[in-house]
């Protein structure tokens, strides 16, 4: 009650209002520069809780000093300079030491804490600029409003800071202002309320001092700082808001990991180039590192990011940085090259590989990476955007199939390749229902005896157009388009079948593919072909590849052993062709081991090459598993693979692949003598 007729009787009525007025907008202000604070970094926060310390600081100093002017206390006045001054440094210190508190530890009772501060700060500012009010009469204080005021001060001061950082928008943002207002309000009226004043009898009341002027001056500079700071933090917050635009639009064109542009950007710049005034010959190249992926593999991704860095840096510069470079992914990359003439971009493209073929220093190691580069020139390899990248990819693909190229220039015939193999593909699709698709069965034998131990199952398409697609060409173009998991299937189911109608003891060999392995109902869907065509799984044998395995060899590992869990083989298939021979017949429990043609060749041609097979033999037979030589041509093949006890051989001069009824035409039993193939001869029944 008696704050309110303090307010009402006591004041001037206009001051209060001005008084009002700089304290919301000096509130805001701080409350903005409060925000900043506690979301900066380093030297920035200090700077920050600096301006926030001096507008706050003047904002309760100017609205506590112009009330006071307004103050009609009925006696003579007079201040005390040294302690206004003094009051406005606690401000500025006080408010200064509080942002800190809340700017360093960040946690929401942290800013309750420094709020509370803050409130203080506001009292002491307050009760100390009340001390340099000197009045010629009887002093007294009710310390229940003095006790009221600092706590209507710490409260509203702690809540305003607790709130500040996390309602920043819509209304809410107002509301941290409105509290540190309240808090200042509060705490000057009543604190005033708290400040009684008997004029002393016979004293007339009124006569301003000097003081007064000097403090409405200080009062308009402290109005002024206030602006300042407002003024200044709003071009800050311009520029920094500038600032992260720039940056959130570079991160939008730009890969985070090289700097250089990304997908975006380099379909953006290559729009404009095509359409743009075409002075120069523009070309698209395509990049695609060639061993990128064992950099990775062997020394970390670390060092493979070190080097895309560095080759990044090279492209950007390549050529004085003429041209536009861009990184579209992992290890690819794209240039949009200017020359002057096709001479040029020759020269230009060699200059490009030798980039990729100087080291690249990635701590102690240097590593070498290589590149494929396809090349489409506008407009004659593609007179838009989407065909002139779609080309230059096509001739990169070409570059990296071959392992003699780098350097690929798009023609028309390469994007007919292309066609052909799509349309290849679709009439894979429906091979399997048009019935183009059979069985050819190829025989192995004891080599020792002539025995017949069984057949292999090898794929055979018989195109309406194109005749007989060898296997080599359309298992991979399978395995590409997801196809091979329906063919792998029929060719087991079919391969069982024709197998269960074939004289007891002879088994059947069936190929399967890398991605056949990668699924896990494999086990499970042989054991119910078994069961359907009534097999014994004794006579079936898979055979698999060692790249097949080395994909993800634990879940290899666990699929082969349910395979052989249910009574079939595995047989390792080429062996001697793929990399870690040696560690994966250690980890791989197989049955067969089936050596490949290249081993058998080297028989023909260099009499000293048997120390290789031998050695194959050798090992085999150190870890107890038989092996089966394949490609066995001639007949000085077989003897010397019998001289070595080889155990079981196929080959052309055993019997080339035939449709199934070679088995019973074949019998149980191969022999080879002179050099008559021994698929046409009859052989004899054991
Ligand atoms: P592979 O498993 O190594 O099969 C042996 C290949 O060598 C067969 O070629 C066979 O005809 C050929 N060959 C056999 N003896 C001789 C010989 O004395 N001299 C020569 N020069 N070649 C001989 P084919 O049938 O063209 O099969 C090629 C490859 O296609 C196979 O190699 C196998 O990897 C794959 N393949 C064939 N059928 C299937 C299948 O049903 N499924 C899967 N996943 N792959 C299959
Ligand atoms: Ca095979
Ligand atoms: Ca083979």
């Amino acid at each position: 009650m008696r704050v309110i007729t303090c307010l009402f009787t006591e004041h001037n009525l206009w001051f209060v209002l001005l008084a009002a007025i700089m304290c919301v907008v000096g509130a805001t202000i701080t409350v903005r520069l409060y925000r900043l604070v506690v979301s900066a970094q380093g030297s920035a926060r200090l700077g920050w809780a600096f301006l926030a310390a001096v507008c706050a600081g003047s904002a309760i100093w100017t609205t506590h000093f112009i009330a006071m002017l307004g103050y009609e206390p009925g006696v003579p006045v007079r201040l005390d300079s040294g302690l206004t001054i003094a009051s406005g440094l606690i401000a500025i210190a006080g408010s200064g030491a509080a942002f800190l508190i809340a700017g360093v530890h960040r946690s929401r009772i942290m800013q309750a804490i420094a709020g509370a501060a803050f409130g203080l700060t506001v009292a002491a500012m307050h009760f100390t600029g009340m001390f340099a009010y000197r009045v010629d009469g009887i002093v007294s204080w009710d310390m229940n409003y003095v006790a009221s005021a600092i706590a209507l001060s710490v409260a509203f001061g702690a809540a305003a800071l607790y709130v500040a950082p996390n309602w920043s928008g819509g209304w809410r943002a107002m509301v941290p202002s409105l509290l540190l207002v309240a808090g200042i309000v509060s705490l000057h009226f009543t604190g005033m309320a708290a400040f009684l004043v008997e004029p002393l009898a016979g004293i007339e009341p009124g006569a301003e001092s000097p003081a007064f002027t000097a403090m409405a001056i200080a009062v308009a500079i402290a109005g002024f700082l206030i602006l300042g700071t407002g003024v200044a933090t709003y071009l800050i917050e311009q520029r920094m808001r500038e600032a992260s635009e720039d940056k959130l639009r570079h991160m939008a064109l730009h890969d985070p990991l090289t700097g250089l542009p990304n997908r975006t950007s380099f379909y953006a710049r290559l729009d404009a180039r095509l359409d743009g005034p075409q002075s120069d010959q523009t070309a698209v190249a395509a990049i695609d590192l060639n061993r990128f992926k064992e950099i990775n593999d062997s020394w970390g991704h670390a060092a493979g990011d070190q080097v895309l860095i560095a080759l990044a840096e090279r492209l950007r510069r390549f050529d004085g940085g003429r041209h536009f470079a861009a990184r579209l992914g992992g290890d690819e990359f794209c240039m949009i090259l200017k020359t002057g003439d096709e001479r040029e971009l020759q020269d230009l493209v060699q200059a490009l590989e030798l980039e990729f073929n100087r080291p690249v220093q990635c701590g102690a190691l240097e590593a070498t990476t290589g590149a494929s580069i396809g090349i489409a020139i506008y407009p004659r390899d593609g007179a838009e955007r989407d065909s002139l990248v779609r080309n230059a990819d096509l001739a990169m693909y070409k570059a990296k199939a071959d392992p003699l190229t780098t350097i690929c220039f798009y023609d028309s015939e390469l994007g007919d390749a292309v066609r052909e193999r799509r349309q290849l593909a679709n009439d894979l699709r429906n091979a399997i229902e048009k019935g183009e698709l059979s069985l050819h069965y190829q025989v192995q034998t004891s080599i020792e005896t002539g025995d017949i131990r069984g057949y292999e199952a090898l794929l055979r398409w018989k195109h309406p157009k194109r005749g007989n697609i060898p296997p080599a060409q359309f298992i991979p173009l399978a395995e590409a388009n997801g196809l091979i998991l329906q063919l792998g299937d029929w060719v087991l189911r079919r391969a069982c079948l024709d197998a269960a109608g074939w004289p007891e003891g002879l088994k059947v060999a069936v190929n399967l593919s890398a991605i056949q392995l990668t699924h896990i109902g494999l086990p499970q869907q042989i054991h119910q072909v078994l069961i359907e065509t009534g097999l014994p799984p004794v006579r079936l044998e898979i055979e698999l590849t060692e790249t097949a395995l080395i994909k993800d060899k634990a879940q290899s590992l666990h699929i082969m052993r349910q395979i052989k869990a249910l009574g079939v083989s595995i047989a390792l298939d080429d062996f001697g062709t793929g990399y870690s021979s040696l560690d994966t017949l250690r980890a791989f429990p197989f049955d067969k081991i089936k050596m490949d043609k290249s081993f058998t060749d080297e028989l023909k041609t260099d009499q000293r090459s048997l120390a290789v097979v031998r050695a194959v033999l050798a090992l085999a037979k150190s870890l107890g598993i038989p092996v089966l030589a394949e490609g066995i041509e001639t007949v000085e093949q077989l003897e010397l693979l019998r001289l070595e006890h080889c155990d079981e051989g196929q080959g052309y001069l055993l019997g080339r692949p035939a449709p199934k009824d070679v088995v019973n035409r074949l019998g149980a039993r191969i022999e080879v003598g002179g050099a008559s193939p021994a698929a046409s001869a009859p052989a004899r029944r054991a």
